[in-house]
């Protein structure tokens, strides 16, 4: 049990204490909580929303379900989730589509993920969170972190809705606030992505055309002059769909991003083709200037984890995966500075590899995935020397741990640089033509 005390005479201010305080209810800090908690720390879980809530990021990887097995959750989330067993990506330039399936990877026991509504999915996990014996606090925002000497911990100021302020103390800190980014913003160490830069404007649509069979439930990725779009079936028919654009497109916009967002679809004749039938059933959304990453991922008592950390373009479908695995070593790296201090610094040191791994893996094909080398290579992949499944492996997530794809990989990218070699003026015109698309750092779309 936490342990509580009133603070004055009125009431006002409530003083409670924690081991671990998770700032944010999402798949990494609701993952965190579940695995603290088991290993028998006082876990406090403080989460802005009330479950369940929207939110975007729907498509999962496979490397993420030997994960939700460990977590005790596998059943509920077949339960909701649509199966994904392939990816395919659809170029107007080559006039055709590529699909890959995940049973071709190197790992051949995770042959499909799942797509969910993320309100379902998140749902699951912080009930679960809850059940394992975490405090979990909904509708309680987490307002101030203020560290103390030395080991000492924190002090956590928190504010539920009704306006009830609660000061936590804590031996340690995990932001798991995502793309709020609570520490990084308050220790300054947030940095926007100079090599990335997009928005995303997206809903959910009823009545979309599905491919037969097993193939329902694969994400598309339809390329297009400003960008890309993802077509997601979901379990219940809804589909989700987005368009993520390069800034100087979101300039263009003179209309509500209703309008916006349905005339760019208009502009990618396959994808407004499985939609002709099609009628939204969301809000439009926007989301703007949005690839950026914290220079430090952890300190003596604190811990940063998935979007509150990084965030990467979501082309292949990483965040979620990316979010939970950070959770997993986050978790084991404060059982470690908790239980055993001396180990603290290695600990903490093996966490921050982890959490520099995701992202350098997928950025080095995030950036390269609008080059026309790079798109040749995924529309003719060739398996010489298992370099497609080493490329599917990545597509996968299964990037961390003892995987066996590196050398493979490393050839794959060889392909690539001896391409654009070969290709070379087509290359530096590629080149060129990035540094403009990500030339404005001002750019956003609200919604309205
Ligand atoms: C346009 C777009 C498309 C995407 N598509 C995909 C996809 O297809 N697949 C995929 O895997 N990922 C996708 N992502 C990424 C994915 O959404 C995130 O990577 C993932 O949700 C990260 O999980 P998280 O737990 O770190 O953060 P979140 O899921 O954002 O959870 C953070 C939680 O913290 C809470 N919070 C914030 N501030 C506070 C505070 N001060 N106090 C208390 N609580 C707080 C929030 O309410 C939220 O519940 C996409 C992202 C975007 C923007």
């Amino acid at each position: 049990m936490m342990g509580a005390q009133v603070d004055d005479a009125s009431g006002a201010a409530l003083r409670r204490d924690a081991d671990v305080l998770i700032i944010g209810g999402g798949p990494a800090g609701s993952t965190a909580a579940i695995l603290l908690a088991e290993r028998g720390h006082r876990v406090a879980l403080l989460e802005k929303a009330h479950h369940p809530r929207f939110h975007i990021g729907e498509s999962l990887l496979p490397a993420n379900l030997p994960l939700f097995e460990r977590l005790g959750v596998a059943d509920q989330i077949r339960a909701i989730g649509m199966e994904k067993w392939g990816a395919e990506f659809v170029s107007p330039w080559h006039g055709r589509s590529e699909t890959f399936l995940f049973a071709d990877a190197w790992r051949k026991d995770l042959p499909h993920a799942y797509q969910v509504r993320r309100s379902q999915f998140d749902e699951i996990l912080i009930r679960r969170a809850a059940r394992q014996g975490a405090t979990v606090i909904e509708d309680c925002r987490v307002r101030q972190v203020e560290f103390l000497e030395g080991a000492e911990g924190a002090r956590v100021e928190a504010e539920s809705e009704d306006g009830t302020r609660v000061t936590w103390r804590t031996r340690f800190v995990i932001d798991a606030s995502g793309r709020d980014t609570v520490l990084a913003n308050q220790l300054g160490a947030k940095r926007r992505n100079k090599q990335h830069n997009s928005a995303a404007i997206y809903a959910h649509f009823r009545g979309a055309e599905r491919y037969p069979g097993s193939r329902a439930g694969d994400i598309s990725i339809y390329w297009f002059d400003h960008g890309w779009f993802w077509f997601i079936p979901l379990a219940d028919g809804a589909t989700s769909v987005g368009a993520v654009v390069w800034p100087y497109y979101t300039r263009t916009r003179s209309c509500s991003v209703r309008d916006f967002f349905l005339a760019t679809i208009q502009m990618c004749e396959p994808l407004a083709a499985r939609l002709a039938h099609a009628h939204l059933v969301s809000d439009v959304e926007a989301t703007g200037n949005y690839s950026y990453s914290s220079e430090l991922s952890c300190g003596t008592n604190y811990v940063l984890l998935g979007d509150a950390y990084a965030f990467i373009d979501p082309v292949f479908s990483s965040g979620v995966w990316l979010a939970m695995n950070s959770a997993v070593a986050g978790a084991e790296a404060v059982d470690t500075c908790l239980k055993n201090p001396a180990r603290a610094g290695a600990a903490l040191r093996r966490f921050d590899r982890t959490m520099q791994r995701g992202p350098r893996e997928f950025s080095w094909f995030i950036y390269r995935v609008t080059n026309p080398t790079m798109r040749d290579l995924f529309m003719h992949p060739r398996n010489l020397l298992r370099v497609k499944e080493a490329l599917l492996s990545v597509l996968a997530g299964d990037i961390f741990g003892a995987t066996p794809i590196w050398p493979s990989l490393g050839l794959f990218k060889g392909i690539y640089f001896a391409s654009s070699l070969a290709n070379l003026r087509r290359s530096l015109a590629a080149a060129r033509s990035r540094r403009r698309n990500i030339a404005d750092p001002e750019a956003s779309v609200s919604s309205s």
